[in-house]
Order: C-alpha cells, then sequence, then structure tokens
C-alpha cells in the first residue's frame, strides 16, 4: 500500500505451519490451494534475501524471476513479448504480465485484470532492534502470494471465457506507478476491459463479521456480486478503509480512472488489525497463513464466477 496516498487522508494510526488441504474441482481438473504452498512463496518474497524489494534493486529483480517461474509452470504465456514490461513512467522497474486467452470466441475480446504489487520500500534508515531490512510480508507478499494461487488455478483450468491478465505491479509504493503504467498502455491499445481486482495486503485477519474489504465499495456492485459468487459474506465495507479513501492508494485506482470501469482492492488491512505497516517486523513469521490459505481457496470460485458471467454482472453504480 504506498504510503505517499495514504499520507493525504491521514495521520497513521498505530493501533493495531499446519498442512491442511483444500481442494477446488472443476471441469475434472483438479488444483489444490495448500498452506505448504502458501507459506513457502510468502516465505521467499519475504526473506531477508530479497532485501525488502525496493524498485530497482537486485532484490526485487530476484522475486520478478521467481513469478516469472510460477507463470510459465502454470502454462500462463506473457502478454507482451516478455513477462518482464519495463515501466515507461519510472526508471529501472518492470511489471511481471501473464495473460490466459478467453475460450469463449465472443467474451475473449473481454478482459478481467488481476493485480497485486510485489514491490516494498527495501531497507530504510529507520531500524527496528538492529532489523533495517523492512521485508513486507503484509505489505505486499501476501496479496502477491494469494494471486499466485489464483494464477496457478486458473493456468490448470484454462477454462476462463474471458480473457485474464495477471499482473504483479512494481513501484507502487513510490507511487502506483506500475499500474498507471499499465492502464495507459491498455487504453492506448484499446482493450476491452470488463473488471479490475487487486490484492493488497490480505496476511492478517480483521475483527469484522466479514474476512475482507472491498475498497471503494459503494461505487460499483462488485462486492455485492462477489459475495453472491461466494455464497457468504466474505466481502464487507471498512469505514477505515472509506474515511483513508484506500480506494486511490492502490493500484485498482488508475484503472478506474483510465477505464471508469469496477476496479477495487480487496484487503485485510485498514490500520485497525496490524502494527507494523511500513515496519521492519512485517516480516513472514506475523503472517496468518491459515488465514490466506482460507482466502486463496475461497477467492478460487469467486474470481471464476466473474471471468465466466456471460453478461455484465458487475457495473459501476
Ligand atoms: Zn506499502
Amino acid at each position: 500500500m504506498s504510503k505517499y496516498l495514504i499520507l493525504a487522508f491521514s495521520a497513521i494510526l498505530l493501533v493495531g505451519c499446519k498442512a491442511t488441504i483444500y481442494t477446488q474441482k472443476e471441469k475434472n481438473v483438479e488444483y489444490q490451494v495448500s498452506e505448504a504452498n502458501v507459506a513457502s512463496t510468502l516465505q521467499y518474497l519475504a526473506s531477508d534475501e530479497l532485501q525488502g524489494r525496493d524498485t530497482g534493486s537486485k532484490g526485487i529483480e530476484k522475486a520478478a524471476n521467481y513469478l516469472e517461474s510460477i507463470l510459465k509452470k502454470s502454462n500462463i504465456k506473457p502478454f507482451f513479448t516478455t513477462y518482464k514490461d519495463t515501466l515507461s513512467n519510472y526508471e529501472n522497474a518492470y511489471n511481471v504480465v501473464g495473460f490466459i486467452e478467453g475460450t469463449d470466441s465472443k467474451l475473449k475480446n473481454e478482459f478481467v485484470v488481476l493485480g497485486a504489487h510485489y514491490d516494498h520500500i527495501g531497507i530504510t534508515a529507520n531500524g527496528f532492534e538492529g532489523d533495517y531490512i523492512n521485508n513486507g510480508a503484509n505489505d505486499n507478499a501476501s496479496g502477491t502470494t494469494v494471486l499466485t494461487e489464483v494464477a496457478k488455478y486458473l493456468g490448470t483450468l484454462q477454462n476462463n471465457k474471458r480473457s485474464v491478465l495477471i499482473v504483479f505491479f512494481s513501484a507502487e509504493e513510490k507511487g502506483l506507478h506500475g499500474s498507471k503504467h499499465l492502464a495507459k498502455k491498455l487504453k492506448d491499445k484499446d482493450v476491452n476491459i470488463y473488471s479490475m481486482l487487486n490484492f493488497e495486503m490480505i496476511g492478517v485477519p480483521m475483527n469484522y463479521n466479514f474476512k475482507l474489504f472491498l475498497t471503494g465499495f459503494e461505487k460499483s456492485n462488485m462486492a455485492l456480486k462477489l459475495n453472491e459468487y461466494a455464497g457468504s459474506n466474505l466481502i464487507g465495507m471498512s469505514k477505515g478503509a472509506e474515511k483513508y479513501n484506500l480506494f486511490a492508494a492502490s493500484d485498482n485506482y488508475p484503472f478506474y480512472e483510465e477505464f471508469k470501469i469496477p476496479a477495487h482492492t480487496l484487503s485485510a488491512f485498514d490500520f485497525s488489525n496490524f502494527n507494523y505497516y511500513h515496519h521492519p517486523k512485517d516480516e513472514f513469521e506475523v503472517m496468518d497463513i491459515k488465514f490466506m490459505t482460507t482466502i486463496s481457496q475461497e477467492m478460487l470460485p469467486v474470481v471464476s464466477k466473474m471471468i465466466n458471467a456471460n453478461t455484465y454482472e458487475i457495473k459501476m453504480n
């Protein structure tokens, strides 16, 4: 989550592995989200080896290579000539963009963009107990990890009617540059985007009667539709998120700006439930793997139903 954008709205409030296997069956193809897989992806992305994934660093390059290899293994092609799409608006940075072509002759011309930023703020002078690496486990190795699970699932099934872009954004922490670059590039190519869904800070559960909130809740019917697809009260509205206008603080926003389509962020962080925002203690050890696994599992049919809806079910209010 980008501090620059949130600070405009708020004085930051500093408040606050087991091996269950879940199975998702569809069309006789099976994909399993396991706590072991979730933990291993998250642990690597948030490891000291990656040095906090600062844009332009060697650490973020390792993260990009790792994400690229996940797309390849999942039979997801690059959308551009290579998986790494160099930013036009920020130095030494690239998004990693995968593409799964739709199977329906008409609907494949409509795109669903699924995103998560994989950069973080790197090494900073503000250390904590001698630790200067901001590992960004929650922000946003967690959302990135959930998106890798969704990608593996869609890549395994290959039965999405609409076309899908899986996007790992860079330079989010510097001011949403990765998403600004891609939204503009897709607009220039006249790509028809149905919806954009972004995953951000999903590593620690909240104390509400829903598991995730959707930013800009009332701008479209997306939350209501996704709950309908989930068959449960999975997604709610966070008053904190609305108050701090988190809708404008993550990579969904440039897609809303360019296309005026339903473009939102799903998150479990609204400054009420995690004390280590942009802090060296935002580490793997304080993440809730079970929660992240449950979220990944529950999102699979939800995302699938959004991608495969026969009509424009999700629209602006
Ligand atoms: Zn952040």
